[in-house]
């Protein structure tokens, strides 16, 4: 028992356990609540933590080259229509100055990596601890066990269906279905699917599919590797990829995959990809079986000249369907001794990419607000005005990316004849997304 304050944190997840590093980093002490047990599946394939997560993680005084060490850069996207034929290649984000970088990883790693942190720095993680309800003044948590836990803070990171926004806001708007569902995985035999940490994304006739191969991961000292010589690949056809400043490069002409390696079948080279089929009805549990759901999603890429049906082919276990949803505008962040972080007070679309890199950038800048203040009602009026605008936008952005995605066939004839027109106007001053990629989460003094 130290006279520190006490933080009770609702959700073990990336925004649970990047605030309880920043918490203590405040000065206070936290304790983390999950509500499932300990080794639970870790819902989601993988995601990206963008160059401004990556850069929030170090404001941490954390080592991203560690903690994302399981993953790999991923600092461009190249896309295409369902011909394959390169529409832009835009930029993801980094390396900045601090060397921060987009950095694609699976979610069991990321979760890994933060609970690892969080344990170094002493934080207990109680799993199995479902929060139910809260009281306050001072507060007192109510978990599913019969349990219940008193702290001066409550911060309720418990994610896209969070029981602490709902009692902060009691009858508002739930999480809205974006029309899209959500598949990912990653391949078990070899395919061709291009160049090793290109982002790709292909607008396929019936559904929107995206694939990076993971490069090959290099032990520490490693001497210099032969480059992949395998028989399909003509670098005259698509230039190993270097990520770079210069700004995206003009549209090519040819295929964007089916002309690069092989991805040998080595844990490095594996295909990490995901899928969005449009729907109208969300899916509902036990619509789909393991099998039919591979299969749906095979069938709706048969026939586009993408690796999209040859990469869920070669994937032995093919992970979703999720819902695509997210949470516009929450009217009520905080009350005196609770607030709400992360998924929970303002989800965006996977769509954004965006999701891991807000939830960081919350914990940071909440941890910055208490740090600088012993009122903590004023720290959390802080955070909110710090974060309310900048996230709703965020959340925006992701809403008309995720738009694009379910064109019908002559909105997809448009959107393929302008998107690079529009992508060449778009990035001739710069990058248009470095609004989002350039932020850094300011000082507090
Ligand atoms: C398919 C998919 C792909 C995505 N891809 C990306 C991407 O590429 N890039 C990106 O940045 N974001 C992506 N996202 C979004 C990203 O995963 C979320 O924005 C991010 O996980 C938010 O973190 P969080 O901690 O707020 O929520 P979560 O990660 O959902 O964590 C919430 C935690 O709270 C726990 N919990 C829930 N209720 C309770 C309770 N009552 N008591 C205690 N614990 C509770 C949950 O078990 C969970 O561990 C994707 C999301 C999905 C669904």
């Amino acid at each position: 028992m130290t006279n520190k304050p006490r933080a009770l944190i609702a959700g073990g997840g990336i925004a649970g356990a990047v605030t309880a590093i920043a918490l203590h980093r405040a000065g206070w002490e936290p304790r983390v609540f999950e509500a499932r047990e300990r080794g639970a599946d870790e819902r989601g394939a993988f995601l990206t933590v963008a160059v401004n997560g990556v850069a929030a993680l170090r404001d941490l005084g954390l080592d991203p080259e560690r903690m994302l060490a399981a993953g790999f850069p991923t600092p461009a996207l190249a896309m295409c229509n369902s011909r394959g034929k390169r529409l832009a290649v835009l930029p993801l984000g980094g390396p900045a100055a601090d060397g921060s970088t987009t950095t694609t990883i699976r979610r069991a790693d990321l979760y890994a990596a933060l609970r690892s942190a969080a344990a170094e720095r002493g934080i207990p993680i109680e799993h199995g601890r479902r929060v139910v309800g809260f009281t306050e003044p001072g507060v007192t948590v109510r978990f599913e066990d019969g349990g219940e836990a008193e702290g001066e803070l409550l911060v309720g990171a418990d994610g896209l269906r969070s029981r602490v926004r709902a009692a902060l806001n009691p009858g508002a708007a739930e999480p809205a279905y974006l029309g899209l569902l959500n598949a990912g995985g990653f391949t078990s035999r070899p395919v061709d699917a291009g160049v090793p940490g290109l982002v790709q994304m292909a607008f396929g006739r019936r559904a929107f599919f995206g694939w990076v191969v993971e490069p090959p991961h290099e032990p520490p000292h490693a001497p210099p590797r032969e480059p992949l010589r395998e028989p399909a690949y003509e670098p005259s056809h698509e230039p190993p990829y270097e990520p770079s400043h210069e700004p995206p490069h003009e549209p090519a002409h040819e295929p964007a995959a089916g002309s690069g390696p092989v991805a040998e079948d080595r844990p490095g080279n594996r295909v990490w990809w995901f899928a969005n089929p449009p729907r109208r009805e969300p899916v509902r549990p036990g619509e789909f079986t393991p099998e039919s759901w591979k299969n749906y999603l095979i069938d709706l890429f048969d026939g586009d000249d993408l690796p999209a049906a040859a990469i869920i082919r070669a994937s032995d276990e093919v992970l979703g369907p999720w819902n695509t949803e997210d949470l516009r505008r929450v009217p009520v962040w905080r009350s005196r001794r609770t607030v709400l972080i992360g998924d929970a007070a303002h989800a965006v679309s996977p769509s954004s990419g965006q999701g891991a890199s807000m939830a960081i950038e919350d914990a940071v800048t909440l941890g910055r607000c208490l740090a600088a203040t012993g009122d903590t009602a004023a720290a959390l009026e802080k955070y909110e005005r710090l974060r309310r605008t900048r996230v709703q936008k965020v959340v925006a952005h992701g809403r008309r990316n995720g738009s694009g995605k379910t064109a019908g066939p002559v909105g997809a004839a448009i959107r393929d004849a302008m998107f690079p027109l529009v992508a060449k106007m778009l990035t001739r001053k710069g990058d248009p997304q470095a609004w989002i990629f350039e932020h850094r989460v300011p000082e507090i003094v």
